[in-house]
């Protein structure tokens, strides 16, 4: 059994990722902006007590900044940075702004890199010593074949540059970290014609988690296993 710290969990494949770890019998601290609004997390502790929720807003700095005194002294063996947003739909060449692409840099790029930053002393209490980020496969700048997207596909090509920093910089602690792409996933932010559902990705997912060792640190993989160029 092992407790995990996931982020962005009220909803989405951070609820799946929560869900799926309580049924197998871990622990989980989980987090959200607004617990009252967190209808389908709050149910989940009747059921399980293994499971703590905390709140998080990873965009609020002062959310941020007070967050190791949120989770006190808990060990965290395996930390998945889930909390994502896509950004304007619309925002195109022509009618970007900064004020469109700053947010979404923050929630994606920075705020996992700070966040892991803040809990440190946490995950080296853990003896997984697990780091998961949840990037993107429009991320890839070999991948781009479609051009657009600016501002989502920036952001997540900037946490997989800043991930693979902590992937060298961590592994004499040992610590093994993971980029993954959960696939096009059925969700609020995948949209319903989205090829796979959250239980198809997180089921994936968790299988290449419980592998990670150091042959794989530093990798850039899909749920279903395939390296992705960079
Ligand atoms: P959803 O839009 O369904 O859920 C996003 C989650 O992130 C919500 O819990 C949301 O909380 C949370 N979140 C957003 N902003 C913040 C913030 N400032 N602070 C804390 N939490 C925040 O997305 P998915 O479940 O689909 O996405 C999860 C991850 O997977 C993301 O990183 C996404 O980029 C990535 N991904 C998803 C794909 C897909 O096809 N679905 C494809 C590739 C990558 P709230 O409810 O409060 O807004």
């Amino acid at each position: 059994m092992s407790t995990y710290l996931v982020t962005g969990s009220n909803r989405g494949i951070g609820l799946t990722f929560v869900k799926s770890l309580l049924t197998r019998g871990d622990r989980v601290v989980a987090t959200c902006r607004n617990r009252s609004k967190a209808s389908d997390l709050t149910a989940l502790q009747n059921e399980h007590p293994a499971l703590e929720i905390l709140e998080l807003d990873v965009a609020d700095a002062a959310s941020l900044d007070s967050f190791p005194a949120r989770l006190g002294d808990t060990a965290i063996d395996v930390f998945i940075s889930n909390a994502g947003v896509y950004g304007p739909r619309g925002a195109n060449f022509g009618n970007l702004s900064g004020a469109d692409w700053e947010p979404v840099l923050l929630v994606n790029a920075v705020a996992p890199v700070l966040l892991t930053q803040l809990i440190m002393d946490n995950l080296r209490q853990g003896s997984d010593r697990k780091l998961i980020y949840i990037t993107s496969k429009m991320g890839s700048i070999d991948d781009n074949g479609g051009g657009g997207q600016y501002v989502y596909r920036s952001s997540k090509a900037a946490l997989n540059a800043a991930v693979k920093s902590l992937s060298i910089d961590l592994a004499d602690d040992g610590f093994n970290v993971l980029l993954l792409h959960p696939g096009w996933v059925q969700t609020d932010m995948g949209g319903p014609s989205a090829l796979i559902d959250t239980g198809t990705s997180v089921d994936g997912m968790l299988q290449l988690i419980d592998q990670l060792g150091p042959a794989q640190n530093g990798q850039f993989l899909a749920y279903d296993g395939k390296q992705i160029p960079w």
